[in-house]
């Protein structure tokens, strides 16, 4: 969806909206979501501050993600807000926009229009945490045989302990 920055009434323009699970594609490029679970529910709210425009929004939804350790896929709920400021400056006709912080890019500005779609997929993404993990103990997959050890059991880590033995 585009929402047209350039005529924000005072009291702000609100809206709400469902993405459904088939929203997200592969080939955003963020390869640790594997997809949703449930749909997102998304709420933003635009409004002015003196000459600042503050982009306010909430998302929820159910994540499939990739176990970093298994290598298995695994639900996370998510739900997170977020505000973002950008200032506004008319130049010769057209619009400049200007992002007051550092750890975004004006991606999901597009022209004088808010790409809402955009900036709930770089949300999604700035909330991933750290470190993918199925459960706290995930025990990986064997380096030698590579079978998932939270699933299967082999035998290669006391063929392992037979080996350094010999050395
Ligand atoms: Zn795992
Ligand atoms: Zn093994």
């Amino acid at each position: 969806m585009k929402i047209d920055l350039t005529n924000i009434p005072l009291e702000g323009k609100e809206t709400k909206f469902i993405l459904k699970p088939d929203w997200w594609k592969p080939d955003f490029g963020e390869n640790r979501i594997m997809g949703l679970e449930s749909p997102i529910s998304a709420w933003i709210k635009i409004y002015p501050v003196g000459k600042k425009i503050v982009i306010e929004g909430f998302i929820s939804t159910k994540l499939l993600l990739m176990c970093d350790r298994c290598l298995e896929p695994y639900t996370k709920d998510l739900a997170t807000d977020f505000r973002v400021y950008l200032s506004m400056s008319p130049f010769e006709g057209e619009l400049e926009i200007e992002l007051l912080e550092d750890d975004l890019d004006l991606d999901f500005i597009d022209g004088k229009f808010l790409d809402s779609d955009q900036i709930i997929k770089e949300q999604l993404i700035l909330n991933l945490p750290m470190k993918n993990l199925c459960t706290i103990d995930c025990k990986g997959l064997c380096p030698i045989c590579g079978c998932n050890l939270n699933t299967a059991r082999c035998s290669c880590s006391s063929r392992n302990e037979t080996f350094s033995n010999v050395s």
